[in-house]
């Protein structure tokens, strides 16, 4: 569809939105009253999140399309409901908009958030839609996604179950997306090898590990969990504070890709991996005696579990480099407002 916001105003923003997505399942309100119906499945409890996304601050348009945008919006919230160990359900979407938007940028960002939800059966049953003016350019995009899923009761795992003598994993591998970003804020999107490539492409486009998540949940294997969205030395700090223990982390068990080691080398490498953000991988704590049990969960997640540590009884972690020698591993990943 051609043409701005600003032809057809809130309202047929709305409808355009509602004819894209269409409805929620049969006896359930989505778009277009003043509030939404579901149920979740009979005996679960439920899980909610929200997540907001700020131009200038998460995203810049120059390497960011509407569609990437939507996708990843959806994707950081998805990645919340894995961490718990749940499954998604619905999602809202509330976006402040200027009206000098193309109405195909506003599609494609709903297109990026349908591809990110539908393969899972989340749908869109709402949201709000505002304006966004400020300075003469408009004010800064903003995009807030909330998603709603579902947990057996007393499965939904925590950040406050680790134990001393609890392996420490992670899925995938870390430090790609930062390394991604550095790439994309220094050379934009064009002319980049293949390497390079994916580790932007981990960035823009980066996987909730929905069914790593669910399965760790479902089957009681972790003891404490959470997503990587500050970096592993912050994440893990979460984990450790809400259980009241600490860990040894090792060095030479973190998980690099090839990607990442070619493109930055295994220096750098080594920090994106502790301190780089947005991965969007888990992180999760679990008794020794379910190791078999978790190595046999890797084909059926879609996705590889690394043992990076042990988590011990003395508050604050170390890292341990491959002389065995150990010091503070503090967290330093991203955080809001400070320097
Ligand atoms: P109200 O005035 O009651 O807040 P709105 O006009 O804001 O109602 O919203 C009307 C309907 O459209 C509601 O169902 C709302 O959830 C939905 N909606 C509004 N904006 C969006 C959006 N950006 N994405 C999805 N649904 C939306
Ligand atoms: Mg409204």
């Amino acid at each position: 569809m051609k043409g701005f916001l600003s032809g057809i105003g809130e309202f047929g923003s709305i409808d355009h939105i509602k004819n894209m997505c269409g409805r929620p399942g049969r006896g359930l309100v989505g778009i277009g009253d003043d509030a939404a119906v579901i149920r979740v499945s009979p005996g679960m409890v439920t899980l909610v999140t929200t997540d907001m996304l700020v131009e200038g601050v998460h995203f810049d348009l120059a390497y960011t399309g509407f569609e990437v945008l939507g996708y990843k919006s959806a994707a950081v919230n998805l990645s919340d409901i894995a961490a718990m160990g749940g499954r998604p359900r619905f999602y809202l979407v509330s976006v402040a908009l200027r009206p000098q938007v193309r109405l195909e940028e506003l599609e494609g960002l709903y297109r990026g958030l349908e591809s990110a939800c539908r393969p899972f059966g989340v749908r869109l049953v709402g949201g709000d839609t505002t304006s966004s003016f400020g300075s003469s350019s408009g004010g800064p995009l903003v995009i807030s996604v909330t998603m709603i899923g579902e947990a057996t009761p007393g499965h939904a795992v925590k950040r406050s179950g680790a134990r001393a003598g609890d392996d420490i994993y992670v899925t995938g591998s870390l430090g790609d997306s930062a390394c991604g970003l550095a790439i994309l804020k220094a050379r934009g999107t064009e002319e980049l090898n293949k390497d390079e490539a994916l580790l932007a492409a981990r960035h823009l486009r980066p996987t909730p590990r929905i069914m790593a998540g669910r399965l760790l949940g479902e089957g009681r294997l972790a003891s404490a969990m959470i997503d990587i969205s500050d970096g592993l030395s912050s994440d893990l700090g979460h984990i450790l504070e809400q259980s009241g223990v600490g860990a040894v982390v090792y060095k030479d068990r973190l998980p690099i890709s090839r990607d990442l080691m070619q493109t930055a080398g295994i220096k750098k490498a080594v920090q994106f991996a502790l301190h780089g953000g947005e991965d969007y991988e888990l992180l999760f704590t679990a008794r020794p005696s379910h190791r078999k049990k978790i190595a046999a969960l890797q084909v059926e997640a879609g996705i590889s579990f690394t043992a990076i540590g042990k988590v011990t009884a003395e508050y604050g972690a170390v890292l341990v480099d491959e002389k065995g020698q150990g010091r503070a591993l503090r967290p330093s990943g991203y955080e809001h407002f400070r320097k």
